[in-house]
């Protein structure tokens, strides 16, 4: 018998036809065929208890579209709670981010809340310790997409998911950077010859190029991450051009 995953992720939707979905694939599906990570979706509408197993209603104080019951949400909820943290995927809630990522890849798993419609009840955050997250600023039909980059994003943290063990810690936001940018063979494309310094062969020139490159596209697409990493510690770059003829981006 093989033990159960450590890392179980418990999805509460209207739609659990939407789950495996894209994680059934790649990286994330071979994890779970090989029992590396457990996942289970739960259909929000079996907890429903009047006899039209209605899960929504219109919105106090008027407005438009529905809004899904706390009483079915709680039903859902207490079905599967076990200790892991609950998340509800939400606008509202917190954004997203690697750091919050690792944390939740270092723990149990999640049960998390999809919503749809106009989003949950206000009262199912007081009444369980459900936690909003956020993908980002903009607005989804449904949360079953924010749970799946949810996921994707802690799966390939997992013990024995990513290929190489050591590709996590240079990557984007590990370090408060945006990752150097990475080029592959051919040497030269539309005239466009690979930056010198990764031909060279001097690993001690290619890391300081790398960390340049880093400090360089941080600043200029995402200042708010050297802000909020006290970036000032971060040396200004000194070659602002990549070395690639042609246009830089
Ligand atoms: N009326 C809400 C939006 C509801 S969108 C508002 O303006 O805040 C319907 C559902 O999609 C939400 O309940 C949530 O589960 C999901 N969703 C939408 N945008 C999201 C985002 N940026 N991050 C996470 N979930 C999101």
């Amino acid at each position: 018998m093989t033990p159960p995953p450590a890392f179980r992720a418990t999805v509460l939707t209207l739609y659990p036809e939407m789950f495996p979905g894209p994680l059934g694939t790649s990286l994330a599906g071979r994890a779970l065929a090989e029992g590396r990570w457990g996942l289970e979706s739960v259909h929000i509408r079996d907890f429903a208890t009047d006899r039209h197993r209605s899960v929504d209603d219109t919105p106090a104080g008027g407005g438009a579209g529905m809004v899904l019951r706390c009483d079915v949400l709680a039903a859902a909820l207490d079905s599967v709670a076990d200790g892991r943290p609950m998340l509800a995927m939400s606008p509202r809630g917190k954004p997203l981010d690697q750091q919050r990522v690792r944390a939740l890849a270092a723990g149990e798993g999640a049960i998390i809340l999809c919503g749809r419609f106009e989003g949950f009840d206000e009262r199912i955050f007081e009444a369980r310790p459900v936690e909003p997250v956020s993908i980002g600023d903009y607005v989804l039909s449904g949360g079953e997409l924010g749970a799946m980059v949810l996921l994707d994003a802690c799966v390939r943290l997992l013990p024995g998911v990513m290929g190489a063990p050591t590709s996590g810690e240079e990557e984007s936001f590990e370090q408060g950077l945006l990752e150097y940018p990475h080029y592959t063979r051919p040497v030269t494309w539309e005239g466009r010859t690979i930056p010198e310094v990764l031909r060279s062969g001097d690993h001690a020139r290619i890391a300081a190029w790398r960390h340049e490159q880093a400090v360089h596209d941080t600043r200029l697409r995402r200042p708010d991450l050297i802000e909020r990493h006290g970036g000032a510690s971060q040396a200004p770059p000194s070659g602002a051009r990549r070395e690639t003829q042609g246009e830089v981006k």
